[in-house]
C-alpha cells in the first residue's frame, strides 16, 4: 500500500559568478513585481477611501482592483513594459512569483479581518526592501529537472546549476516514476543559495518496529529529548561550540558601527562582515539542532506504534523572552510537525497531550499532582510515594502513560487523563477506553507505588 505525499527536497547549489548575478536578478525582479502590485492595490484602495469620504456614491467610486493571481498578472502584463523596461532579462515566473506573493498576502490579511482566517492577526502587507528581504523566487513552470549525473538541476532561464551535494535521494524517485516535482524555489540564506523542490512522492505505507508500544518524549534543554524509555537524547554534536561562537560573534557586531535609521549612520564595512560571519554561525547552529531533530524524529516514528508528546504553546512562549531561547533553540514546533508527518508515513500515530497536562508536575509513580515545581529545580522528588526521578524523565513518563491511560480500569481516571489527550495526525485516531488489550501497553510501567530508582539518572 502507498500514501501520496507532498514533500521538500532541499539542496545547497555551487552558481557560478555569472549564475549568482542571474538568481539574484531573478530575486529582484519578484520584489519588484511584489512591490509593483502592492502600490497599486494601496492606490485603488486608498482613492476608493478618500473619495468615500467626500461622499461620492458607491457606484461612481473607482473600480476596486481585483487581487487575485491572475487579476494582478494581468494588470502587469499591461504595465510591465513601462514599469519595467527591463522584464525580458528574467524568466517570466519570476514575476509570477512574486505578484502571487503578494496576491496570498493580501488575501490573508482581507481573510483574517474578515474573521476567515484562524490564528494571529495578520497586517496589510509590507513592502519588500531590498536590503532586508530574504532573495527568493518561486518556478512553478517550464524546465524543472534533475540531470542524470544527479550533481546539477536545470531551471527555467538559468539554465543547469551545479549543486553542492547530489540529489541521488529525488533523482531515484523521479526515475522510477514515485516522484513529480510541482515547483522548484531558489533561496538565498546567509549568503548561500539553496534550491527546494516541492514534490509529489508516493510513499510505501510502513509499519513501526514495535507497533503496540507507546513512547513519551519530553524535550529539554540539557538534552535534546529524554524518552520514557528511560534514554536520553543528546543534544547533536558540535552544537555547544556552534552556539558559543555564535554568541562571541554576535557580541563582536555589537561593537562595531551598525546603520541607524535616526541619525542615518550607514553601516561600517567592519559591520557587514561581522553580520554575515553571524548569519553563518546562526544558520550552523540551526542546521545541527535541524539534523538532530529530524534524526530523532525518523528513529522514533520508526520505532514506536505511537509517540506522545506535549502541547506547548510555541509562539506564546517565545514571547516571553526568557524562556525564548531555550524554547526556540529545541524547536519544539519542528519537533512536532516532524512527528505529525513521520508518524502517518510510518503507520504511526502522534498524540498530543493537552497544554495544561502538567506533565512535569504530576508523579508518574502514583499520580500525585505538586503545585509548584520550578524549572531550576531538575529532580522530581514525590512527596506521597517517595519515588525520585529526574524531572524530564518523569514528565516523558507521564506523557506514555496518558494514552495508555485508557486501557484499564484502575487506571482510566486516574487523572482524567483520557479527557485531556487529544491525537492529531491522518492516521492518529484516539483510541477508546476497553477497545485496548492490557498487552497494548508496550512499554509503558504500570502504574502504581513503586519507587524506581534504577531509572533515576542524576545530573
Ligand atoms: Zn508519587
Amino acid at each position: 500500500m502507498s500514501v501520496t505525499v507532498t514533500q521538500a527536497y532541499r539542496f545547497a547549489l555551487d552558481p557560478t559568478p555569472a549564475q549568482e548575478r542571474d538568481l539574484a536578478s531573478h530575486a529582484g525582479a519578484a520584489r519588484v513585481a511584489f512591490n509593483w502590485a502592492l502600490a497599486r492595490v494601496r492606490a485603488v484602495l486608498g482613492q476608493r477611501a478618500a473619495e468615500r469620504s467626500y461622499g461620492i456614491a458607491e457606484e461612481l467610486l473607482t473600480p476596486p482592483l481585483s487581487w487575485t493571481l491572475p487579476a494582478l498578472r494581468r494588470e502587469w502584463n499591461a504595465a510591465k513594459d513601462e514599469v519595467a523596461p527591463w522584464w525580458r532579462a528574467n524568466s517570466k515566473e519570476s514575476y509570477s512569483s512574486g505578484l502571487d506573493a503578494c496576491a496570498r498576502g493580501l488575501k490573508n490579511w482581507s481573510d483574517a479581518r474578515k474573521g476567515q482566517r484562524a490564528g494571529r492577526p495578520v497586517g496589510f502587507p509590507r513592502f519588500r526592501s531590498k536590503r532586508r528581504t530574504t532573495p527568493s523566487v518561486r518556478f512553478t513552470t517550464g524546465t524543472i529537472r534533475v540531470e542524470g549525473d544527479r550533481h546539477h538541476v536545470t531551471l527555467p532561464r538559468l539554465g543547469p546549476l551545479k549543486l553542492h551535494e547530489s540529489a541521488r535521494k529525488l533523482a531515484r524517485r523521479l526515475d522510477n516514476g514515485t516522484a513529480r516535482i510541482l515547483s522548484a524555489t531558489v533561496r538565498r540564506e546567509a549568503g548561500r543559495w539553496f534550491v527546494s523542490f516541492t514534490c509529489q512522492v508516493q510513499r510505501r505505507q510502513r509499519r513501526p518496529r514495535q507497533p503496540d508500544a507507546v513512547v513519551g518524549v519530553d524535550v529539554g534543554v540539557r538534552h535534546l529529548a529524554v524518552l520514557s524509555t528511560g534514554e536520553l537524547v543528546d543534544n547533536p554534536r558540535h552544537l555547544g561550540t556552534a552556539s558559543r561562537r555564535l554568541r562571541r560573534l554576535a557580541k563582536a557586531a555589537s561593537r562595531k558601527v551598525g546603520p541607524d535609521r535616526r541619525t542615518g549612520q550607514r553601516p561600517s564595512n567592519r559591520w557587514e562582515r561581522a553580520r554575515r560571519a553571524l548569519a553563518a554561525a546562526h544558520r550552523r547552529v540551526a542546521d545541527l539542532r535541524r539534523d538532530g531533530l529530524h534524526k530523532l524524529t525518523t528513529r522514533l516514528a520508526g520505532e514506536y506504534g505511537t509517540v506522545v508528546i506535549e502541547d506547548l504553546n510555541v509562539a506564546g512562549m517565545v514571547r516571553n523572552r526568557r524562556l525564548a531561547k531555550a524554547i526556540s533553540d529545541c524547536g519544539f514546533g519542528a519537533l512536532r510537525r516532524q512527528l505529525d508527518y513521520k508518524t502517518s508515513w510510518g503507520g504511526g500515530r502522534l498524540a498530543v497531550a493537552d497544554r495544561w497536562y502538567p506533565s512535569s508536575k504530576t508523579c508518574s509513580g502514583c499520580g500525585a499532582v505538586k503545585a509548584k515545581l520550578p524549572l531550576r529545580i531538575r529532580t522530581f522528588t514525590c512527596q506521597r510515594c517517595g519515588m525520585v526521578a529526574d524531572r524530564d524523565f518523569n514528565a516523558a513518563r507521564n506523557l506514555a502513560q496518558l494514552v495508555v491511560a485508557g486501557s484499564g480500569p484502575e487506571t482510566k481516571n486516574g487523572r482524567g487523563a483520557d479527557r485531556k489527550t487529544h491525537s492529531s495526525g491522518p492516521v492518529a485516531a484516539k483510541r477508546q477506553p476497553r477497545t485496548a488489550s492490557a498487552g497494548k501497553t508496550g512499554t509503558v510501567p504500570p502504574q502504581g507505588g513503586t519507587v524506581d530508582q534504577e531509572l533515576t539518572h542524576a545530573h
